[in-house]
């Protein structure tokens, strides 16, 4: 047996799932096998087979919540190896070339997981610097022939990576870059023609998130003139800014983190925008909310960008147990006319519950709405028709009326 042989083990898919499997979904979970014991090293190659052992597909072992690995391919001949990686890597390049002639927009996805053909691993661009971001061990444990494939594919000025699977609580900057020369943070990214300061030498989130592109262009070029704006959850305030540069006449951010308020700053004067004239709350989202109903602030548009799960000193926020409330707190904080943007990140649940939320949080508060339009992740972000959920971002602009 050769090497590759002894690192393969074959996984039997339940036989209510074999079909699935077949028209190419890509997520290998606990609950679609029958003998998940034989995962025992993370990297190691998975056979999927029937219950007659007949070849379904083939992939790898890497835990992540999500599942238990995920199918590479379903030709039962192809081999995983350098060659594969970087015929994947350059199929996705290619995909994304309009995005590299546009001066305007410096950074974007350029590698998408199971959307662009290998789970359990994203690469985005930052004006010349690549960041990598390893969803499990498994994937990890690829490392060197993906990241060889990157270097033989494009030019770069660094890469540099994040470990997104448990470490055992050590994370060590040192580790986030890999090759090239080191940058200087923050470097300056382009959005549409918005500056956004970008470090991908410190934590897993580096500034923006770039799935929100096409909707901070929106607030920017639609919406924002004119009007008061709260941006809740607001980390690094990249909604204010769009806001701020489409002519809000004034912006007030909301984050309980304190980093989130220099970084703020940062964000607006980069752009040119006054930071003074700008409000900028290190605050707990929900007491923010009790303050202004007990202030009767109001304003003319309120963007609702919460994390799938956050546990604060006295809240604790599921979005799929607790968005709807969020919604009635925004509700009652909005001018009539006003218009609320929802969003949300969780994919435990798609566009049709979420708007379940919003119907059932605007009839719980007596208020009419109106939904006017609706976003989920931009192209860079390439998903699979078989693999929906991967379309994890919903976001709704909604008006009270
Ligand atoms: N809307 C942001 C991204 C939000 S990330 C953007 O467009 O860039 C989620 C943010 O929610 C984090 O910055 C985190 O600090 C903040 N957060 C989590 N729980 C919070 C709470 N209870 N109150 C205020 N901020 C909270």
């Amino acid at each position: 047996m050769d090497e590759k042989m002894k690192n393969e083990v074959h996984v039997k898919v339940k036989a209510k799932f074999v079909n699935k499997f077949k028209s190419g979904y890509p997520l290998i979970s606990k609950d679609t096998i029958v003998n998940p014991n034989v995962l025992t090293d993370e990297g190691m190659f998975i056979r999927l087979v029937d219950e007659q052992n007949r070849f379904i597909a083939k992939g790898y072992y890497g835990k992540q919540n999500k599942g238990l690995g995920w199918v590479l391919s379903q030709k039962e001949n192809e081999q995983i190896n350098q060659l594969f990686f970087e015929n994947k890597l350059k199929k996705a390049f290619a995909k994304r070339e309009h995005y590299y002639n546009n001066p305007e927009t410096t950074a974007f996805r350029v590698f998408n997981g199971e959307g662009d053909g290998i789970g359990g691993i994203t690469i985005e661009y930052f004006d010349g610097y690549y960041l990598i971001h390893w969803y499990s061990k498994g994937i990890y444990h690829f490392r060197e022939q993906i990241i060889s494939s990157l270097k033989n594919i494009t030019k770069f000025k660094a890469i540099y990576q994040k470990k997104r699977f448990d470490t055992k609580g050590m994370y060590i900057e040192e580790d986030d870059f890999v090759s090239g020369e080191r940058g200087q943070f923050p470097i300056i990214v382009k959005e549409n023609g918005m500056n956004f300061a970008v470090y991908l030498n410190e934590s897993a989130m580096v500034g923006v998130f770039l799935d929100q592109r096409d909707v901070r262009r929106t607030i920017r070029d639609k919406y924002a003139k004119g009007k008061t704006v709260l941006n809740t959850f607001s980390y690094t305030g990249a909604f204010s800014v769009a806001a701020a540069l489409g002519g809000a006449t004034k912006t007030t951010s909301v984050d309980l983190a304190n980093r989130s308020k220099s970084k703020t700053i940062e964000q607006f004067r980069i752009n040119k925008i006054d930071d003074e004239a700008q409000q900028i709350i290190v605050e707990d989202v929900f007491n923010y909310f009790k303050y202004a109903v007990r202030k009767q602030l109001k304003f003319d548009m309120v963007i609702l960008d919460p994390p799938s799960f956050a546990r604060s000193k006295k809240y604790v926020f599921s979005a799929e147990k607790d968005y709807k409330n969020l919604l009635k707190e925004a509700i009652s904080i909005t001018e009539n006319d006003g218009i609320i943007i929802a969003s949300t990140n969780c994919s435990s649940f798609g566009m049709g519950k979420f708007k379940g939320f919003i119907e059932s949080a605007f009839k719980e508060t007596g208020e009419n709405y109106k939904i006017l339009e609706e976003f989920s992740l931009p192209d860079d972000f390439r998903t699979i028709k078989e693999f929906p959920e991967g379309n994890y971002l919903k976001v709704v602009f909604i008006k009270k009326c």
